[in-house]
């Protein structure tokens, strides 16, 4: 279906000062939408309700008319180094990529319709902060490469945010299996010609099966692969602070496009569930140890949210490697990866073997 032209604008709308015309942004700050040039704030209206919980199986057609774009006026541009998509509401811009730090040549279109976001955590960090908290990461690294430097001012790293999927789910396994039970038995043996006994241990094997039952409320799968999958699992988040999805939450920010879509991200949410499954089996089973044989889970009453989580994200070069930053947009803590400066590194040795030289030159001509 193709967007009307004029309902586009009239969307465009929703984010201008009321004052002045300007675009106004959403200030992470005041954690309202705030007009850059006169400053005027404007609350974020909740359209909606509360979060909901969607139906999985109703979103699974590929034709699902639930889709939507992010906003009515969305636009979207892909990296064409590294993939990445994201979304933006202009007068936003995206001129280099947030993940790679690839030059965006591509000419943005209009967003694509997905399945829309649930909930956000909107941004409470301010770029100015998250620049300041990564300068001091910079500075606490020795032998840090000037580029990195160049990195911790506040337009170097965007405000993105990264796509999640959260799954609630009833599960009902039956298993087949066998307890271990452990027994002693007197044992005989010679030692320097001595008889001496010891205790030893066997197992018992006796077959067992069953079923476990267990609710999962809202276990999450991360849908973003632009991030380092090092740093996704160190990302803390406080998922009681949500807020329901408004599109004024994306003024002057970006919200990268899921990579991982509906159906995997449900197939890594099985993966995980199976795991936690498989101890709750296994404790079920109990004895002193277990054999699983077969677990048989059904699914039932399966929701999902998609969710928006703001992350500050930067990446450069250095030797031809990529080197990616994350700032929490809630929290402000860094994550990084750091390369060491052998130009500098060298420099250090070079002035130390000097030094010594001279130290010992002064020496030998004093004695
Ligand atoms: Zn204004
Ligand atoms: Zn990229």
């Amino acid at each position: 279906m193709q967007e009307n032209p004029q309902i586009n604008k009239e969307n465009v709308n929703r984010f201008l000062c009321e004052n002045c015309g300007a675009n106004m942004i959403f200030d992470p700050q005041h954690g309202q939408l705030v007009c850059p040039y006169c400053e005027n704030k404007k609350a974020v209206e909740q359209t909606g309700g509360a979060i909901v919980k969607k139906d999985f199986y109703s979103f699974l057609r590929p034709d699902s008319e639930r889709l939507q774009p992010m906003a009515r006026n969305a636009m979207q541009v892909s990296c064409e180094t590294c993939g990445a998509t994201v979304t933006f509401v202009p007068p936003q811009t995206a001129g280099s990529c947030d993940f790679c730090g690839g030059k965006i040549v591509a000419q943005p279109k209009s967003a694509d319709p997905l399945v829309a976001p649930e909930g956000v955590l909107p941004f409470s960090v301010t770029s100015q902060v998250a620049s300041s908290a990564l300068k001091g990461w910079i500075n606490s690294r020795w032998f840090a490469p000037n580029n990195l430097k160049v990195l911790a001012q506040p337009d170097k790293i965007g405000s993105v945010y990264i796509p999640y999927w959260t799954f609630d789910a009833e599960t009902y396994s039956q298993y087949a299996g066998e307890r271990g039970e452990y027994y002693y038995q007197t044992e005989h043996y010679k030692e320097n010609g001595e008889t001496k006994s010891r205790q030893a241990r066997h197992t018992s094997w006796h077959s067992a099966s069953g079923a476990a039952s267990r609710h999962f409320d809202d276990l999450y799968i991360p849908a973003s692969k632009s991030l380092l999958p090092d740093y996704v699992k160190h990302l803390s988040w406080e998922f009681n602070e949500l807020v329901p999805y408004e599109p004024a939450y994306l003024a002057g920010h970006k919200a990268q496009t899921y990579q991982v879509s509906l159906e995997e991200g449900f197939e890594l949410f099985k993966q995980e569930a199976n795991g936690i499954i498989y101890h709750d089996v296994r404790r079920d089973i109990g004895g002193d140890e277990q054999r699983v044989h077969n677990i048989n889970t059904d699914y039932a009453n399966v929701t999902f949210k998609h969710l928006l989580l703001p992350v500050y994200a930067g990446a450069y070069r250095y030797n031809n490697r990529v080197f990616q930053i994350v700032v929490n947009g809630r929290t402000g803590e860094v994550q990084g990866e750091r390369p060491y400066s052998w130009l500098k590194i060298g420099c250090l040795v070079a002035v130390t073997l000097i030094m010594l030289l001279i130290i010992l030159a002064i020496a030998g001509a004093s004695r």
